[in-house]
């Protein structure tokens, strides 16, 4: 079943600019999908109104079979969002960072979930220390960390990968491949070819509000 549902999507902002020129796509429960494109091609607008963030202008958009205007509620509960900056408290603990971020879906915390979920990530050591204190790959795992804590369907990288070294990018691929044994269906965006063809089943290359989807990683090379 698809997780995600669009069909016919445009956006056009205020000022007249067409960022998203009829987009169909079908996204299955439990892939990775890696959005590829320049920058301004549209991948944040596409992924903003996916999350509800942004209203399209025409066309339908569905999550977990609802459909994202109308039952904002029930689909943003469904999606777990990091965002590219770090945007939590760098003086907070990494525990407490996790395990409070819930109630902003106005769910209780959760203890047993925290805890897995720091282990998966490999924090389980750093629970105690301030967000200041780890290394940016921590800091960046802590943020995939809080948007897990509240058991999403979908999760949603953006730009994983932007401005980090070499190894960096390496541990983020190796997170990455974890989590597609816990079945979230995970959701990138990337300039990277390297990073999509690496770590997605399917790529969708978006270009000038476009967008062209490979099934197939080896025809990417190809394609592009
Ligand atoms: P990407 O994430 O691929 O870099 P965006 O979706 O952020 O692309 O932007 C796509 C295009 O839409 C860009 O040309 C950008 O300048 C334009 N754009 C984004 N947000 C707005 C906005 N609020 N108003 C007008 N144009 C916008
Ligand atoms: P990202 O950096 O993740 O692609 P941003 O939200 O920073 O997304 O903006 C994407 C692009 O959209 C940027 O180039 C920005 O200048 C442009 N943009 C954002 N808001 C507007 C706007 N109101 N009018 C025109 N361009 C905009």
């Amino acid at each position: 079943a698809s997780v995600v549902s669009i069909d016919k999507l445009t956006k056009t902002y205020e000022n007249g600019f067409q960022a998203l020129k009829g987009v169909d796509l079908e996204i299955e429960e439990g892939e990775i999908l890696a959005l590829l494109g320049p920058n301004g091609a549209g991948k944040t607008t596409l992924i903003s109104i996916i999350c509800g963030l942004v209203n399209p202008s025409t066309g339908k958009v569905m999550v977990g079979g609802h459909d994202v205007i109308r039952d904002f509620r029930q689909t943003r509960s469904l999606i777990g969002l990091v965002p590219q900056e770090l945007t939590t408290d760098m003086f907070e603990t990494v525990w407490n960072t996790v395990t409070f971020s819930r109630g902003v879906y106005g769910k209780k915390p959760n203890p047993a979930l925290v805890e897995s979920v720091l282990k998966e990530l490999s924090l389980w050591s750093k629970k105690d220390n301030m967000l200041r204190e780890l290394s940016g790959g921590m800091k960046r795992r802590v943020m995939i960390a809080k948007a897990l804590a509240h058991e999403p369907k979908i999760l949603f990288l953006d730009e994983p990968t932007a401005g980090v070294d070499v190894n960096l990018r390496r541990e983020m691929w190796q997170v990455v491949e974890k989590l597609r044994e816990t079945g979230v269906t995970i959701i990138l965006t990337t300039h990277y070819i390297e990073e999509a063809e690496e770590i997605a089943d399917r790529v969708g290359v978006i270009n000038g509000g476009k967008l062209l989807l490979i099934e197939e990683k080896a025809a990417l090379m190809k394609k592009l």
